[in-house]
């Protein structure tokens, strides 16, 4: 049995931003991580997968890009690198290797059972990712079992999917990259679209993430939002990380052959049954994209940035060539393969502590659970728009280190 005041599970970017946290704050700690540093980046990624957030923002406590291109965008290789170099930056206590097998009370704190043995500690903090197991809708049992069915972190490029045709169902920012590039691998590509954010790579002349930054969009906090609710659920920015800076929307998606079809709603066999709300989709996705384009030109003409930057640029509004199906027969179109793009859920059958809602998330506020020392990290607008990306779980970070350097204290 070893003793630490902190266990911290998981060694992704929350993780370490975590780790340096407590290592300034001066609180004894380890962070135990099953694979190695980066795991996620290693393990669940696609060949051709790189930031849609430029190497500029990618700041965590203490580090921050410092080469040679700020505007572009890291590839996979580059992302592990970058958290490795973080990690050794500050020496932080990373045991590789080591599952979590269970979180346990014991006496006033926790026991955490790995399976390189066990560690007492008061405090715990949860950095298993948002984005931890693919979520595939149940009516994928009922598919054709001669259709592949694939999930983004099983997908490594098209070569890999069987020939022929293939459904793409999702068009957030991974399911209009991997329609993109199976489309442009040769294949006929569908792509089944729900509520999705589309939004322009650049904007007068800068990144679209240049200005969400400059306006704060990105720290506003949880108590800032109309409905917290509504907020966590918002599907991903429907964006690349490309050297050209490409606009990868519904419309260019469309321009090189892609076709578009509502959302998928029911499977029987060789048969999928789609929603007639392409149309409604894309249309509220437009009128929140001209909203935030309307509240750049104000922030731009407001700061005094209008002279600087590019006039205002027309929106395009999608327009619907035809009425898209409300069914597809995979055989008789030749679609031989499923990729599901349809987010994520988190699994925590290891947290033997009453702290999992009925959905299995774990009730939290701010990350702050209601078992005392209890703390999770890197979830989706935990505490800001943007705590799950790399650029703002250090915040969250010194909060949290905050709240529980005070809970060990009481505690002491
Ligand atoms: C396809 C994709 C693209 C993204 N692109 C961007 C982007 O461009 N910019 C950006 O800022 N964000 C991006 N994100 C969001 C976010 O940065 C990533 O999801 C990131 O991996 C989250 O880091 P994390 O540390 O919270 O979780 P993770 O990276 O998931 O790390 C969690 C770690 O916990 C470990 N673990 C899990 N269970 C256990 C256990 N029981 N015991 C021990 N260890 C365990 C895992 O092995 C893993 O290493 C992207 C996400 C995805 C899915």
């Amino acid at each position: 049995m070893r003793r630490t005041e902190t266990v911290v599970i998981g060694g992704g970017q929350a993780g370490l931003a975590m780790s340096r946290c407590l290592a300034d704050a001066g609180v004894d700690h380890v962070v135990l991580e099953r694979g190695r540093v980066a795991e996620r980046w290693r393990s669940s990624s696609w060949d051709s997968l790189r930031l849609l957030t430029p190497n500029w923002q990618s700041r965590l406590p203490g580090f921050r890009y410092d080469g040679p291109d700020p505007d572009g965008y890291m590839a996979v290789p580059e992302v592990v690198d970058y958290l490795g170099r973080y990690a050794r930056s500050f020496h932080a206590p990373v045991e590789e290797g080591t599952s979590v097998l269970a979180v346990e009370r014991a006496g006033g704190g926790y026991r955490v059972t790995t399976d390189r043995g066990a560690w007492d500690a008061a405090s715990v903090v949860v950095a298993t990712g948002h984005c931890d197991t693919p979520f595939v809708p149940g009516m994928a049992r009922q598919l054709d079992p001669d259709v592949a069915q694939v999930v983004p972190s099983g997908y490594r490029n098209p070569r890999h999917l069987p020939e022929g045709g293939v459904l793409v169902v999702g068009a957030s920012s991974t399911g209009v990259q991997l329609a993109d590039e199976i489309h442009a691998s040769g294949r006929p590509v569908t792509l089944a679209v729900g509520r999705h954010t589309r939004l322009p790579r650049v904007y007068r002349g800068r990144n679209i993430l240049w200005w969400l930054d400059a306006m704060g969009v990105f720290d506003e906090s949880a108590a800032e939002v109309f409905d917290l609710a509504v907020s966590r659920n918002q599907p991903s920015l429907q964006l690349v990380g490309r050297s050209d800076h490409a606009t990868l929307d519904l419309p260019a998606l469309e321009e090189r052959g892609v076709r578009l079809v509502g959302r998928v709603v029911g499977a029987e066999g060789p048969r999928v049954s789609l929603a007639d709300d392409l149309v409604a989709h894309t249309a509220a996705s437009d009128v929140r994209l001209a909203r935030l384009l309307q509240r750049i030109d104000v922030f731009a003409a407001r700061t005094g940035l209008d002279a600087e930057v590019a006039p205002p640029e027309d929106f395009r509004p999608f327009l619907w060539p035809a009425p898209p199906p409300t069914e597809i027969d995979l055989r008789a179109e030749g679609i031989r393969a499923v990729v599901w793009a349809t987010g994520f859920r988190r699994l925590y059958p290891w947290l033997k502590v009453p702290v999992l809602d009925e959905r299995g998330e774990i009730r939290h506020q701010g990350g702050v659970t209601a078992l005392p020392g209890l703390y999770v990290i890197g979830l989706y607008f935990l505490r800001r728009r943007k705590s799950s990306f790399i650029d703002g779980v250090g915040q969250d970070a010194l909060d949290l280190t905050t709240h529980l350097a005070a809970h060990l204290r009481r505690a002491a």
